[in-house]
């Protein structure tokens, strides 16, 4: 046949009658064998349906040999091939390997890549009226108001009713005018097409430090990976920018990763001004229709490039030239749910198999990725000032047992005088407090109940804007009774602690004339209202803003000189390997804000240890001294980059229920000298939705397969009793 005369270099389509293997999107690791009709074609990689016990289900023929033991007369047939191009190989190979190193079932892994099921069906053409050549016979007012309208929008398409609205006719002159042959129905690609961005649209002048980045970028147009390692506001973007534009020159798709809540739409601006088109986005906030758009723009090669949260990374790009992950230190980019995975890691591993390169960019990078870089494994770009040419900020730590505030407050008089003074000159002052609520605890002044949530071990955090008591685990909440439940006093609850309302409830208060507005994700209205809500604080719209973690990241408000936090040890005390980095990394981002555009920008620490090597690297601005110091201890300790971790976490009805399958797990843990197992222990939350929780801890060198060793512990232990799951994180990021 033409196969053995040209071998098999191009994956071989399956004609009629073969047998081929099909994953699908469900939790199990096999894929199952399929009988292929005659008249259908399928190869590796193509979507297809097929029956699964009582259900149909969409999956992908895998590149497997298929079982030929099995008799293909008694397999089920695949019954469609769907209207969509196949999946790569490297796309193919890419969800393997996602599966085998995080140990997820390939099922899942893989729905994640068929996250938008609609995508599948072509959308059905919508119809549209254009203007032929033929005049109509009889001329009316109401006729000549329509050809008009067309004359002056010549080329447009019109549905009938916006047609009739738009001239000010009734419908039935619109239908006359089909009927005399005026107006033609035709076909319309429904939507926003997805332009192509043009990589030479608009170019800017770059600082002589960006051309170098750029330089170094192009002189190694191979697929290795790029740490650009650039102080916030140093012009990362924009050197990442052209190397989206490279691609796009190359003829290829690129990807851009972001931390969800950064993808605003001064971002998107701000490609388009770059490129003349919007990216495509792909996010949580995306509607099924338009995701069902992207999905088989990206397969099909429409959508040139797309700027998307983590799950972006399982996109069925046709031929990517590039992925770029920017902010890469964040921890959103790790997804602890049913797939546990973390999108950096595995964009680099998409990057190898594609044999692209991958760029990470970051003004605070991952241990992780700055030893890659001190090892050479990537190449490590830095760009040490911003590119405006402003200074950073200066930054100061408040040492809150001489200089705090006064009982009942939680703003010291230094901080309070800085915000008076900058936002008297009309500036703008951010609070940072990553908290939020009103007080992460109430108790009764009368009794000493504390109100805790009934199915987790957390306590209820009051919301006063709601007035409502809520679990920020599991999302329980009541509304704040007026007297306590326990001893029936009234107005004996007392808040503890402060969370972002209450702070601005102090910032009201003592500065009563200046508008605060609190940035939080509880605000209600989703993302939408969010990003909004971030833009007209840009815009200066208000004087003083309370903000959580996500005030920390990717935006810039022109106005913004002055960030003040709140409480700056309070991640460090979460007895985490990584809760320095952690800190370090968050504090640097968000004072990071202050002074981008405007003013001299000023940072306030509010701390009970000023000299913690944490506050200390921020103050004195030596962060690579903390990353030495971090880097030592971590190697000390063989803690990652320098070791590996994988936890189990077991969860049941019970307490007892979930013990034992843990302790079980503990006992069957295979022997390897090079592998300590730890636990089991409650875990920090010991109860999440009335679920207890336990967790083992893997630990080895860098040099151990831990994924493998998880693998061979899963299978060596018994199947948890009903109820109970044992859940496998490699690479755990919470402790
Ligand atoms: P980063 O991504 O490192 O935080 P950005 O790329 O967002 O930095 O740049 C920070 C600011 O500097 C932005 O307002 C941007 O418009 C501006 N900027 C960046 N590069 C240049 C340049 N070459 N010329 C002028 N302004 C620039
Ligand atoms: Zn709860």
């Amino acid at each position: 046949s033409l196969h053995d005369l040209f071998g098999e270099a191009a994956p071989r389509p399956a004609a009629g009658g073969e047998v081929v293997q099909v994953l699908t999107p469900v939790g199990l690791d096999l894929s199952y064998s399929y009988r292929v009709p005659h008249g259908m074609e399928v190869r590796p990689g193509s979507i297809v349906q097929v029956p699964l016990g009582p259900r149909r289900m969409v999956g992908v023929v895998t590149a497997e040999p298929a079982e030929l033991s099995a008799s293909s007369n008694r397999l089920r047939p695949i019954e469609a091939v769907f209207n969509a191009p196949p999946l790569t190989p490297e796309m193919l190979a890419f969800v393997d390997w996602v599966a085998r190193y995080t140990l997820t079932p390939r099922g899942m892994v893989m729905r994640m890549v068929l996250r938008a099921p609609d995508a599948l069906e072509p959308e059905p053409p919508l119809r549209g009226l254009v203007a032929t050549s033929a005049p109509p016979e009889r001329l009316t007012d109401a006729r000549r108001r329509v050809l008009a309208l067309l004359a002056e929008n010549e080329g447009q398409a019109w549905t009938r009713a916006g047609l009739a609205a738009a001239a000010g006719v009734s419908p039935s002159v619109v239908e006359g005018l089909v009927t005399a042959g005026t107006l033609a129905e035709i076909e319309l690609t429904p939507g926003r097409p997805f332009r192509a961005p043009d990589p030479d649209f608009n170019p800017i002048a770059l600082t002589p430090d960006q051309s170098a980045a750029v330089a170094r970028l192009r002189e190694a147009q191979d697929d290795g990976v790029t740490l650009i390692d650039g102080v916030t506001g140093s012009g990362k973007t924009e050197v990442y920018l052209e190397a989206v534009a490279d691609a796009l020159r190359a003829g290829r798709q690129a990807l851009i990763l972001v931390p969800e809540i950064a993808l605003t739409r001064a971002f998107l601006e701000r490609f388009s001004e770059r490129f003349g088109a919007l990216p495509a986005e792909w996010h949580s906030d995306v509607g099924p229709k338009m995701r069902a758009r992207t999905w088989r723009a990206v397969a099909l090669g429409e959508a040139r490039v797309v700027v998307g949260a983590r799950s972006a990374l399982f996109l069925p790009f046709s031929d990517l030239g590039l992925i770029v992950v920017d902010e890469e230190h964040d921890g959103a980019y790790k997804q602890e749910e049913w797939a546990s995975y973390h999108a950096r890691d595995m964009a680099v591993v998409r990057g190898r198999l594609e044999r692209i390169p991958v760029i990470l960019a970051s003004a605070t990078p991952s241990l992780e990725s700055r030893v890659n870089a001190a090892r050479g494994r990537y190449r490590h770009i830095v760009l040490p000032a911003r590119a405006t040419g402003r200074d950073l900020p200066s930054l100061y730590a408040i040492d809150m047992r001489k200089a705090g505030p006064p009982r009942g407050r939680f703003l010291a008089p230094g901080l309070v005088a800085a915000i008076r003074e900058v936002t008297a000159r009309g500036e703008q002052a951010m609070l940072f407090l990553n908290r939020r609520g009103y007080a992460p605890l109430t108790l009764c002044r009368s009794c000493g109940h504390r109100f805790q949530c009934p199915q987790c071990s957390a306590w209820l955090v009051e919301h006063r804007f709601r007035g409502r008591l809520v679990c920020h685990h599991c999302g329980h909440s009541v509304p704040r009774p007026e007297a306590c439940p326990s001893c029936g006093t009234l107005d004996s609850l007392v808040a503890c602690g402060p969370g972002v309302e209450r702070i601005a409830e102090e910032m009201q208060t003592l500065l009563p004339d200046k508008r605060t507005v609190v940035l939080s994700s509880d605000i209600g209205g989703g993302v939408q209202r969010l990003r909004a809500e971030f833009e007209a604080v840009a815009r200066g719209e208000c004087d003083i803003v309370v903000g959580t973690q996500m005030v920390a990241k990717g935006h810039t408000f022109p106005k913004l000189t002055l960030v003040g936090v709140v409480d700056a040890d309070l991640s460090l005390s979460q007895g985490d390997p990584r809760a320095a980095e952690r800190t370090f990394q968050l504090l640097a981002q968000v004072t990071g804000r202050a002074g981008r555009v405007i003013g001299k920008g000023l940072g306030l620490l509010q701390t009970y240890a000023p000299e913690s090597p944490v506050i200390e690297a921020l103050v004195s601005g030596d962060a690579e001294r903390f990353y030495r110091t971090e880097l030592a201890e971590r190697e000390r300790s063989v803690m990652p980059p320098f070791g590996r971790l994988a936890a189990i976490l077991v969860s049941g009805p019970s307490r007892e229920l979930a013990e034992d399958h843990a302790r079980h797990l503990a006992r069957t843990a295979p022997r390897d000298p090079a592998v300590e197992v730890l636990g089991p222990a409650e875990a920090a939350l010991a109860v999440v939705r009335g679920r207890h929780r336990f967790r083992l801890i893997a630990h080895s060198g860098r040099d151990t397969d831990l994924s493998a060793y998880m693998r061979a512990w899963i299978a060596a232990a018994d199947r948890p009793t009903r109820g109970v799951e044992a859940y496998v994180d490699v690479d755990p990021q919470n402790f």
